[in-house]
């Protein structure tokens, strides 16, 4: 018997049991990636521990709650550190969810994952995937091992706003802590903290109490079925690099990083600035160049822009500009058409 299970009063497990898998509910598909929500360590310990050691399944266990909610459906499509995540793999996801989505049985998904890249993966998902069907993602900052993992709850909750009725056509959101947030705007803000996930100065737009969803606000930027991207068949992605820009930061990075990617992403400092010797290499670039930001919040326009081949990220972050600018380089752009996505999406 799992951790949980043992200190459960029998009549509440029972229920669960009794409630599982039961007709007419719905389903709701998990589709396990990984991450230290199925992380295992030292006993109690927060750090240490090895991301994506459990399955889906051995990670059901401890939430019996979860079954009485739909019925549930389990898919490992990996069990890794969400730092080895690929295109390869964000586009096996949105092929399963674009497949699965026809199924009328199917209420939503729910994607287990590890937070370090869990913000990438919303936005690519928020940009391909072609259902109104609720799209969940969760994970927990400490270990399913950890005193109070906080994974278990994440988990529920996540299935919650799955299976609502409030979730359906908001496109892919991230539910962490007790609260919901849109693809576009989420981001990691806490190396160790639960309160990890946050979404900066356009904040959460909803939180899950007891299991009932209370959604306040509306993505306001084009997602799933509004959007243009059609990633069905494909295997890989284009190449985008980023470059951070920092004092003294190497040309040769620069240069380097061009001569190897099908575009780039600039972090650059304040709104989108770097010296005048990494201007002068940007001026001869060819390849699309997309100018972020290394500060969390904030917009960059296209009077910020100190290099006229260059197109402003918006207030989109280097990982999220550079999703974007590969899904953007599937077909030949212009730089019109560059900033007409990047107003767009
Ligand atoms: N390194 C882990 C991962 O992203 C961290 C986490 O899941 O919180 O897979």
């Amino acid at each position: 018997m799992n951790k949980l299970a043992a200190l459960l009063p029998p009549k509440r497990m029972q229920a669960c049991a009794a409630d599982a898998g039961g007709p007419g509910r719905g389903r709701i598909v998990i589709l396990a990636t990984g991450g230290t929500i199925v992380g295992v360590g030292a006993a109690g310990k927060t750090t240490g521990y090895r991301p994506g050691a459990l399955t889906a399944e051995e990670l059901l266990r401890d939430v019996p709650e979860l079954f009485s909610l739909a019925e549930i459906e389990t898919i490992q499509l990996c069990n890794i550190n969400s730092d080895d995540m690929t295109a390869e793999m964000w586009l096996a996801l949105a092929r399963t969810i674009n497949e699965r989505a026809a199924d009328p049985d199917v209420l939503g998904f729910v994607i287990t994952h590890g937070t370090d890249t869990m913000e990438e993966t919303a936005y690519f998902l928020n940009l391909t995937v072609k259902t109104a069907k609720p799209v969940v993602i969760t994970g927990s900052m400490r270990p399913a091992t950890a005193i109070s993992a906080d994974g278990p709850l994440n988990l529920y909750e996540a299935v919650c706003v799955a299976r609502s009725r409030e979730a359906i056509g908001q496109g892919v959101l991230i539910v962490f802590s007790d609260r919901i947030y849109a693809a576009r705007s989420v981001t990691k803000t806490s190396t160790y903290h639960v309160m990890a996930i946050s979404a900066g100065e356009m904040g959460a737009i909803g939180v899950v109490r007891d299991g009932a969803v209370y959604l306040y606000e509306k993505p306001g930027k084009a997602h799933t079925t509004a959007t243009e991207f059609d990633v069905a068949g494909l295997t890989e992605l284009p190449r985008v690099s980023i470059l951070y820009f920092a004092v003294d930061a190497d040309p040769e990075l620069l240069r380097y990083a061009a001569a190897h990617s099908d575009g780039l992403v600039i972090a650059g400092a304040g709104a989108g600035e770097f010296s005048r010797l990494w201007a002068g290499i940007i001026r001869g670039l060819t390849i699309p160049v997309v100018v972020s930001s290394r500060i969390d919040d904030g917009i960059i326009t296209r009077d910020n822009l100190l290099c006229p081949n260059t197109v402003a990220a918006d207030n989109l972050s280097p990982q999220k500009a550079a999703v974007l600018l590969r899904l953007a380089l599937l077909r030949p752009v212009t730089q019109a058409r560059l900033e007409a996505l990047f107003a767009m999406y």
